[in-house]
């Protein structure tokens, strides 16, 4: 049995960074920039204020420093999106808005309230901004500067920079297609509900958190049903994986008599690199490779799907979309509780983890630990890991745990 970081290593080995597409700019939130892009322009393009004021010529103004009063005849006013109908002169001032071009020959934007807000002359009373609130030509970027370096993760700020040098696509990496497949006699999808009232069968809830765990992964879930426990069944779904990019397929990978998954796999000539993990959830993994299509096979329990989705699948994903980030980060974390483990392996227990007043995180379990039990990861936050050289934990002990969401950044206030 291989460890959880073997494992991963060996994935990860395989797995291959996709081809480049064009995507249009709002389409590509998310996805991982293919190639380097320059600016086309300089931004700003020009020099603007950043205040609503007057425009002028700090010499006009050099005896309110002084103490004195200043008055400048107003001779134009800018708006934004307008330009000056000429340059600025000795004794003069332009209103101006914020945002509108500073005119030639001025070389400072006294803000509204420093004056007596005149329309034909202004009375200048405080020189504070003297020098100040003209923002340069080129202060953000300038045209040719690098923008984002193929690599770089698309987020609404890069978006809002490539749009304004008029960039309306960009080449990034693909979003895989992932095949899920879910597979058991005992389950039926939400429109088949009658028979779950029967008390026949289950939902195959896994077609849900897979689907979902996939796409905030950032790939695209082709869902391709439930087959049945047969060979026939599974070599049929498995076949309708031919355009994926990766194959996830739940359960039927135990030693159970119906578990067919991996031979059928065989029989289609797939390559099986390993399978079982020393882990729980989740220890019965698959991996191998079906042509060129990466193949997870994860447990059907619920929450070892989940967990083995998060420690082996969402990495994949990312690689395939050219993430240099692949994996979540662990934190330290101190147990509130004591923590036992059964068997030796590394344990995953669903956790609550949260920051206390003093600045230290603390963890503490969701409750039962059976894999069966999805609300538990409802409930969880993250999960703790256990080695399986540690089977009691005291309390207080520090232990690891893998933070599955962001919601230790978020609280109900406003806080600074
Ligand atoms: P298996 O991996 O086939 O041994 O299944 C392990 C457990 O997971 C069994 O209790 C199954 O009923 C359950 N299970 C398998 N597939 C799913 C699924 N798609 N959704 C929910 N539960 C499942
Ligand atoms: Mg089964």
């Amino acid at each position: 049995m291989l460890t959880v970081t073997e494992a991963s290593e060996r994935i990860m080995a395989e797995i291959r960074q996709l081809d480049a597409e064009s995507v249009p700019l709002k389409r590509a939130l998310g996805r991982v920039c293919a190639e380097d892009i320059s600016a086309t322009v300089t931004m700003p393009p020009w020099s603007n204020s950043s205040m609503d004021g007057y425009a002028v010529r700090s010499a006009d103004i050099t005896p309110v420093m002084g103490g004195e009063r200043v008055t400048l005849r107003v001779v134009a006013t800018i708006a934004a999106g307008e330009f000056a109908p000429r340059p600025l002169k000795r004794g003069e001032a332009m209103r101006i808005m914020t945002g509108a071009p500073v005119p030639e020959g001025a070389d400072s934007v006294i803000r509204k309230e420093h004056t007596d807000g005149g329309k034909k002359k202004v009375e200048i009373r405080d020189a504070l901004d003297v020098w100040k609130n003209i923002r340069p030509a080129g202060e953000d970027y300038q045209r040719g500067d690098v923008l984002a370096k193929r690599g770089a993760p698309i987020r609404p700020a890069l978006l809002g920079v490539l749009a304004s040098s008029g960039i309306s696509k960009v080449r990034a990496f693909r979003r895989p297609r992932v095949a899920i497949i879910s597979s058991g006699d005992e389950l039926v999808d939400i429109d088949e509900f009658d028979a779950v009232v029967a008390q026949r069968r289950i939902v195959s809830s896994n077609s849900y958190t897979l689907d979902a765990l996939t796409r905030v992964a950032g790939g695209i879930p082709v869902d391709l049903g439930i087959a049945a426990d047969t060979k026939a069944s599974l070599k049929r779904k498995l076949e309708g994986a031919r355009d994926c990019d990766l194959i996830l397929t739940s359960a039927g990978v135990s030693v159970g008599d119906l578990d067919h998954t991996r031979n059928v796999f065989e029989e289609l000539g797939g390559e099986q690199k390993f399978w079982k993990v020393k882990m729980r959830p989740g220890a019965p993994l698959a991996f191998g490779m079906l042509k060129d299509i990466p193949w997870l096979g994860v447990s059907g329990n619920p929450v070892s799907a989940m967990v083995s989705f998060e420690l082996f699948v969402r990495p994949a994903l990312r690689k395939m979309q050219g993430h240099a980030g692949l994996f979540r980060r662990t934190v330290t974390v101190t147990v509130e509780e004591e923590v036992k483990i059964g068997a030796k392996l590394t344990h995953f227990l669903r956790a609550i983890v949260r920051r206390t007043a003093d600045g230290t995180l603390v963890a503490r379990l969701t409750g039962q630990q059976s894999s069966g039990m999805l609300t538990s990861m409802v409930k969880a936050n993250a999960l703790l890991i256990v080695p399986e050289t540690s089977p009691k934990v005291a309390p207080g002990s520090q232990l690891h745990a893998l933070m599955l969401d962001q919601s230790l950044e978020e609280t109900s206030a406003f806080s600074l």
